[in-house]
């Protein structure tokens, strides 16, 4: 495995593949792009070639390859090391390492894609599946299309797919463990499939990996008793909160896009996926939690909600509105103006309005203060009050105070009334508010600066100095290193005849390496020129003599405090005598600087 894991490393250039995810620009020695693990306008995150790492000066995230593609796809390390090696061709020795979970994991999706490679065969080929097909093709999706999310339809009679995964070899106890099938109540010993006459949408992770299933009834089976769509359980795979439907096909083109339109339920983003508009993915339900919304970051800043028209009213809702906020997310919302009641019908009734809808978003806060109004009207007091009922709240989560305070004002024109009152309203609720809040949180004391060391800040910044040098060896030579890890990297570097950066950083204890890697990456970020560097070591090199001086002084005066009241008069004059030496050098030195 550790083998596997250099060859990996030694074949993949980290350039190549973070620029698979993250478009990276040369500048110098390095690459530099905006963090993709933090909001930012100026690029901070740098990928060096040399020492195949990449560091954030803004958050400081740092790593290697696998560190990058685990933090990025928010993947554990087995599975980067399979998603890399896949990427550099290399066939992983399966080592008898995988982790009982792991292994459990691993049968659990292979048990998924057979499932849903027989129900797509039902769907498609089977007799079993015709009726389920017509209502399919009915609903305007092509062939191509099945076969793209491998929709398929689970047959009334659970044993054809039960004794089809038996026969490949899957134990009854892991069928179970998938969700899709429980045991029997009434018939000892048996087991059904829960999602048997159903139409068939497998849960498709980002990773391409079957996660769980999302069962429709067809429209044929009236029976009131059972409801319209069934989806798997929460299991070792399946995480409702984490999982976006039909990411895996849409990520390509939210990304190109730099925006997701998110909608509810599977069709509704089969369709317009379908109909070319790729850049869509579907969430269960109206709100998008936290990790959903981490893990589209990545790919867009603007977020199109295309949800149920009552979404705003949902407390869940309100919160994920507020997450994104946060989060730095541009967030607008699709109005079909009542005219369709969900993307599908719209799609398939008048793409072109589908599409003129989406360049005419607007933002949540207008989309908010916009149906208020619909709701309530502003003819009456009473209607103005509800609006701003129902707005206050939303206006209170926005982050940015300047898109506020136009909101604010927004507002006052739309319902006819003056900012003053507006803004007076909007005091009082947030008044309300943080009475809410001080009784609930305990304000923390600001923690206290500890003053930093200033000679191990001066040291650090002459190692970056000297980094930047052909060959730093003269450089830190000139130095009576006192701080020890830079002292150990400065021993390492005059060992070496020529500067290699990655020579160096390779025979680094690991401690020492990362803070080696660092330094390093600062040393070629450096925008100053030569001269100015020149200069700057130099001075950096007083100001340490003057700190040693200073400490010097700082004890001499300590000793004479002593001798004063030992009353050794001789001894005394020999140390004053010094003490006035190292005062002049300092006021030498001190003169020099100004
Ligand atoms: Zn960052």
């Amino acid at each position: 495995m550790e083998n596997q894991i250099e060859e990996i490393k030694k074949k993949l250039d980290i350039v190549e593949v973070i620029n698979k995810f993250v478009p990276l620009k040369k500048r110098g020695r390095h690459f530099v792009a905006c963090c993709p693990f933090h909001q930012e306008k100026t690029p901070s995150f740098v990928v060096s070639p040399e020492l195949q790492i990449y560091k954030c000066f803004g958050c400081g995230k740092a790593g290697d390859v696998f560190n990058f593609v685990e933090e990025y796809n928010r993947i554990d390390f087995k599975d980067a090391l399979e998603d890399l090696a896949k990427m550099a061709g290399i066939k992983l020795v399966r080592s008898s390492k995988l982790s009982g979970e792991e292994s459990i994991k691993k049968r659990l999706f292979e048990i998924n894609r057979e499932s849903a490679k027989f129900y797509n065969y039902i769907l498609l080929k089977h007799k079993l599946g015709k009726e389920a097909l017509e209502y399919v093709k009915k609903r305007n999706l092509s062939e191509e299309t099945i076969n793209k999310f491998l929709i398929g339809f689970a047959p009334r009679d659970s044993r054809l797919i039960i004794n089809f995964l038996l026969k490949k070899g899957y134990k009854i106890e892991e069928l179970i463990k998938t969700g899709s099938f429980g045991k029997s109540q009434y018939k000892e010993g048996q087991s059904y499939d829960r999602f048997s006459d159903r139409l068939i949408f497998p849960q498709i992770d980002f990773r391409d990996r079957i996660v769980g299933f999302s069962g429709r009834i067809l429209p044929s089976r009236n029976n009131p008793n059972l409801a319209k769509y069934i989806n798997s359980p929460e299991t070792a795979i399946y995480h409702k909160s984490q999982m976006f439907y039909g990411l895996n096909l849409a990520k390509e083109s939210i990304k190109k896009n730099n925006l997701a339109i998110i909608v509810e339920g599977e069709l509704d983003m089969i369709s317009p996926f379908q109909a070319g508009i790729e850049n869509v993915v579907a969430i269960k339900g109206t709100a998008l939690t936290e990790d959903q919304l981490q893990l589209i970051r990545r790919y867009a800043d603007t977020l199109i909600l295309a949800l149920d028209s009552d979404f705003a009213g949902n407390k869940a809702m309100i919160r994920s509105i507020e997450l994104a906020d946060k989060m730095d997310y541009e967030i607008k919302v699709l109005d079909l103006e009542e005219k369709y009641k969900d993307p599908d019908e719209a799609i398939n009734s008048d793409i072109d309005f589908f599409k003129k809808k989406i360049k005419e978003a607007e933002t949540i806060w207008d989309f908010i203060l916009t149906s208020g109004i619909k709701n309530y009207g502003i003819d009456s007091p009473r209607g103005k009050k509800l609006i701003l009922t129902t707005v206050l709240p939303f206006l209170a989560k926005i982050n940015n105070l300047v898109i506020r305070a136009d909101y604010l004002k927004k507002v006052a024109e739309k319902i006819d009334s003056s900012e003053e009152s507006v803004v007076e309203e909007f005091k009082k609720y947030l008044k309300i508010l943080n009475n809410v809040d001080s009784s609930k949180i305990e304000k923390k004391k600001m923690e206290e600066i500890e003053p930093a060391d200033m000679r191990e800040r001066l040291e650090e910044r002459f190692l970056i100095l000297a980094l930047r040098l052909k060959n730093p060896k003269t450089a830190i030579k000139l130095l009576e290193w006192q701080t020890l890890r830079f002292k150990k990297i400065g021993e390492k570097i005059s060992k070496f005849k020529k500067f290699k950066a990655e020579k160096i950083s390779d025979e680094l204890d690991p401690e020492l390496k990362d803070i080696f890697n660092t330094l390093y990456l600062k040393a070629l970020e450096e925008e100053s020129g030569s001269e100015e560097r020149k200069k700057e070591r130099s001075k950096i090199i007083n100001q340490i003599k003057e700190l040693e001086l200073k400490d010097r002084l700082k004890s001499l005066s300590g000793i004479i405090a002593n001798l004063e009241a030992s009353g050794d008069e001789k001894e005394i004059a020999k140390v004053e005598a010094n003490y006035a030496q190292i005062l002049t050098k300092l006021a030498i030195l001190q003169r020099a600087r100004s």
